[in-house]
């Protein structure tokens, strides 16, 4: 019973990339998007990602030419699903939507076909309690470049079966991924530890401990992190850890979280990272 045909719902950042990795492993793929231009941008970043790869040596020119071959940019929801031993959801981080997509889509499926939200925070079992069948719900929490990241972090619901738990790990081998395993707990593994990180980073530049430059560096040099929290959360967007924060704090009953009054500050001032060009470093 194991994957063999993938359809992913929403092509944008993490969906393009998803249907990517599928399509490298062997999946069949279908990449479907309610704007059928974000689709067709989706296919072309696959192409460019691909030609990237070849260029770099990580991919034969044929299996780029099989790959592509194997994902299909379908415009209608039903076709999209139909047949698919995997449906991955990637459509905006909103309760109702994801709901309302898996409520759709679980009529034209078969009782086996697994449904994976990429949430990056939402609960699953929220997502999955709008489902008649919550047992084939889990997370499947993609990291951005899809393509490149190596983690899977794979959030097991309330309802989800082990089985359904079995077979996602063995799809996220295939397409050359290391998978952990998490609860269905605010903030999973990955954003509760490096939000909380993010956060007290934030309050040592607030208390003047050091410069945002000097907390970065002891964390890549003294803990050998690939790059400093503060960095990290201008990359990530100061915005959308700010929610983020707010979030967990309420959720997990935890100050630690809440963001500091510098963060809220610089959000309010258009400082919100990279792509504003300015957070903690100036990115122009
Ligand atoms: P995105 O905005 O780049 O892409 C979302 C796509 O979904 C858009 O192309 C949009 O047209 C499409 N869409 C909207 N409504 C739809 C619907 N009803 N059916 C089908 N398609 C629909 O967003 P993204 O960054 O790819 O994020 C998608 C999900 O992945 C979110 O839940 C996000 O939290 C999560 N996530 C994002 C990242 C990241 O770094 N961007 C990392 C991990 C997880």
């Amino acid at each position: 019973m194991s994957v063999q045909s993938v359809a992913v719902l929403g092509a944008g950042t993490m969906g393009h990339g998803i249907a990517h990795v599928s399509a490298v492993a062997g999946c069949s793929v279908t990449l479907y998007d309610v704007s059928p231009e974000a689709a067709k941008r989706g296919l072309a970043s696959i192409e460019r990602n691909m030609d990237k790869g070849v260029a770099r040596g990580k991919l034969d020119a044929a299996d780029r030419d099989a790959a592509l071959g194997r994902i299909r940019a379908v415009a209608d929801l039903q076709e999209a699903v139909t047949g698919a031993d995997l449906v991955v959801e990637a459509v905006p981080e909103k309760l109702a939507l994801k709901q309302e997509l898996f409520r759709t889509v679980e009529p034209w499926v078969g009782r086996d076909t697994i449904l994976g939200t990429n949430t990056s925070s939402l609960s699953v079992g929220a997502i999955a309690s709008a489902t008649e069948h919550p047992d084939r719900v889990i997370g499947l929490h993609f990291f951005n470049p899809v393509h490149i990241m190596k983690l899977l972090e794979i959030i097991v619901a309330e309802h989800t079966t082990e089985a359904v738990l079995e077979r996602c790990r063995a799809y996220g081998e295939a397409i050359g991924k290391q998978c952990i395993t998490v609860k269905d707990f605010p903030g999973f593994a990955t954003s509760r530890l490096g939000v909380c990180l993010g956060m007290e980073a934030i309050r040592m530049v607030e208390q003047g401990v050091a410069s945002p430059e000097d907390i970065d560096a002891a964390m890549v040099l003294g803990y050998r992190h690939p790059v400093g929290p503060l960095k990290l959360t201008d990359m990530v967007g100061l915005d959308v850890r700010m929610h983020i924060g707010e979030y967990l704090a309420k959720e997990l009953g935890n100050a630690a979280f809440e963001p500091p009054a510098l963060m809220r500050q610089m959000v309010a001032d258009g400082k919100l990272g990279k792509k504003a060009g300015a957070g903690f470093y100036d990115w122009d």
